[in-house]
């Protein structure tokens, strides 16, 4: 399952909040939420920033939620706490695209074997 976007926080932390119930902020895990908590963070933070027409928000599978202020990459904002979910730092795989050297076909980031034609990576 892929990030879900959202236009506002406040709609991203709605949605992160029925697939996980506590966070903490990325860049100081010592600050924590709760659903309560972060929803009213996020509704002060939509108020307060000025929408930009190509940026949005994120929701993983996990509940984390990012930002993308440019659609490639992604700023992830709120990590669900004891969550070991891989959190892609870019929207597109692109970085880590990797080609068979047998077959030629794509292959996922991290394969050990191609999905075509079964080559071992
Ligand atoms: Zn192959």
């Amino acid at each position: 399952m892929d990030s879900q976007k959202f236009e506002t926080l406040s709609k991203a932390a709605e949605v992160a909040a029925t697939r996980c119930g506590e966070w903490c902020f990325a860049t100081a895990r010592e600050e924590l939420y709760d659903c309560t908590s972060l929803l009213e963070m996020a509704k002060i933070h939509d108020e307060e920033s000025l929408g930009d027409e190509d940026s949005f928000y994120l929701v993983s599978p996990g509940g984390a939620i990012g930002f993308s202020g440019d659609s490639a990459e992604i700023d992830w904002l709120f990590i669900p706490l004891d969550s070991n979910e891989e959190l892609p730092a870019s929207i597109e795989p692109a970085a880590g695209i990797d080609l068979c050297p047998k077959c030629g076909s794509r292959t996922t980031a991290g394969a050990r074997f191609c999905g075509a034609c079964g080559t071992k990576l």
